[in-house]
């Protein structure tokens, strides 16, 4: 039995670099990893879509240049050139992060499946062979979300795609069945279509993006449409089928009337959960420091549920150290929770949207600025989509905000700011902003509330 003062289990965005500030502090740490170090983010997640995402928006750009008085013959996608150039992008934050452990102090990396044998004791089934046993005071569960894959009849049976298996394809699909119309069915599907599959969405709520509100989902579905996505809400997958050409059949309702589609490939996109089955971990929640019911046992990132994002899981990490290593007090309640969907245009969100003031009875006004009336989306030649944000009359301040537009990521985070910061609306009415930026027509966005 090896002793170390602190484990982590998965080398994700919250492990690794506690593990580096716990070696760093002294601590005799170990990290174990079953398979790449830099977790979901570096390897299937943000980093790999996110550069096919540029790649889909550069054929994009190239199929629409025309209209900007660019005349691009023809393009081709080079598939093999797209995922290369992620490859390389992921293996070297993959290798810069592995290197970086290794040259830390007092920082050990191995790679295996930790599974808990005892309250504080891990047996590692060692990827290069053999077992090992280990154990310390702390121990930091880290270990992240995977697919979740829905029972439909048939679909063990079909070649089936998933967000990470589809980073694996060196060609365009033909015809690509998408079930599930939320933020990474969104991101793919929009993706393929401008590489130049056919593609197929099916969600089986009422309208896509179901957290989001209405008039967001719906300028989106229009945008999606508008790149020639089909897609059908109220939708249900029943069965899949393998057709003897190789292709495959999927029996879908689609509100209540049974149809048959017919795809080349199919991308489940329906949701992750938490991968903590090895750990037997499922009964197990955490407080809001992120500890466990067992004194000295954290849980951090996706794993612990709720919010699944890298900068959740980092600040996760910036929590519990802080707290542990520097005498803090730090908690993850009403924390901000702001993501970004990468489709284009992108949806940045921040707060409570129209929807969530209606069910927590709050007493909004809302204001929205269409993308149509911001220079900078006017001059760029992209005005799909608006922004919106949701205020408090009282107080003038800002309570959420979704830019669905052209860099809307970006114009989301100077709403954050604003709101961190307790900046009111009326004082961001007259704020002097570059221009032309697309952040300063929240000018005019505030303009349009009426006091
Ligand atoms: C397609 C896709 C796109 C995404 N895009 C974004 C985005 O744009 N922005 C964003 O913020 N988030 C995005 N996410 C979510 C983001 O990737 C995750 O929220 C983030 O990686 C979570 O980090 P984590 O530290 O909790 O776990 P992870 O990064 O998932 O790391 C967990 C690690 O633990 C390892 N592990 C698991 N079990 C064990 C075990 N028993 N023993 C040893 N090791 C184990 C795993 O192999 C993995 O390396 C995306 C996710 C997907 C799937």
């Amino acid at each position: 039995m090896e002793q170390y003062d602190a484990i982590i289990i998965g080398a994700g965005q919250a492990g690794v670099p506690l593990s580096k500030k716990l070696a760093q502090a002294g601590k005799k740490t170990l990290i174990i990893e079953k398979r790449y170090v830099g977790g979901t983010c570096v390897n299937d997640g943000c980093t790999p879509t996110k550069t096919w995402v540029a790649s889909a928006k550069a054929a994009y750009d190239a199929s629409i240049s025309a209209e900007l008085g660019v005349n691009i013959k023809s393009y081709k996608i080079d598939m093999r050139q797209v995922k290369k150039r992620k490859d390389d992008i992921v293996l070297k934050s993959r290798n810069g992060g592995q290197k970086a452990i290794e040259g830390t102090k007092n920082l050990t990396l191995i790679f295996g499946e930790a599974t808990f044998t005892g309250k504080k004791t891990l047996l590692i089934e060692l990827n290069e062979g053999g077992t090992l046993e280990v154990t310390a005071d702390l121990i930091f569960i880290n270990t992240g979300a995977r697919t979740l894959i829905p029972e439909i009849e048939g679909l063990k049976d079909i070649k089936y795609l998933t967000s990470t298996t589809i980073l694996d394809l060196d060609y365009v699909p033909e015809h690509l069945l998408v079930v599930g119309a939320n933020y990474i069915g969104m991101e793919f599907g929009q993706m393929f279509g401008r590489f130049g599959s056919k593609i197929t969405m099916l969600e089986k709520a009422q309208r896509v993006l179901s957290r989001e509100d209405e008039d967001i989902a719906e300028a989106m579905h229009q945008i999606l449409t508008d790149e020639n996505i089909e897609i059908y809400t109220d939708a249900t997958t029943l069965a899949f089928e393998k057709t003897k050409k190789g292709n495959i059949k999927a029996k879908v309702s689609i509100a209540g009337k049974e149809q048959v589609i017919k795809c080349s490939h199919v991308l489940i996109g329906v949701g992750r959960i938490p991968q903590s089955e090895a750990l037997n971990l499922d009964k197990t929640g955490v407080n809001s420091k992120l500890e466990t019911n067992i004194k000295g046992i954290y849980a951090l990132g996706d794993v612990k549920g709720g919010p699944a994002f890298t900068h959740i899981a980092y600040n996760d990490y910036t929590i519990v150290y802080r707290n542990l290593i520097e005498g803090d007090n730090l908690t993850i309640k009403d924390r901000p929770v702001p993501y970004c969907m990468f489709t284009d245009p992108q949806l940045g969100r921040i707060g409570i949207n129209e929807e969530d003031a209606k069910k927590q009875k709050i007493k909004v006004k809302v204001v929205k600025l269409p993308m149509a009336h911001v220079a900078r989306a006017i001059e760029v030649g992209d005005t799909r989509g608006f922004m919106k944000a949701v205020v408090d009359p009282a107080t003038k301040k800002i309570l959420g905000a979704a830019v669905l537009g052209t860099e809307g990521g970006e114009i989301m985070t100077v709403l954050q700011m604003a709101m961190e910061g307790g900046i009111t609306y009326d004082r961001i009415r007259y704020c002097v902003f570059a221009h032309p930026t697309y952040s300063e027509s929240l000018n005019n966005l505030f303009l349009n509330l009426e006091d």
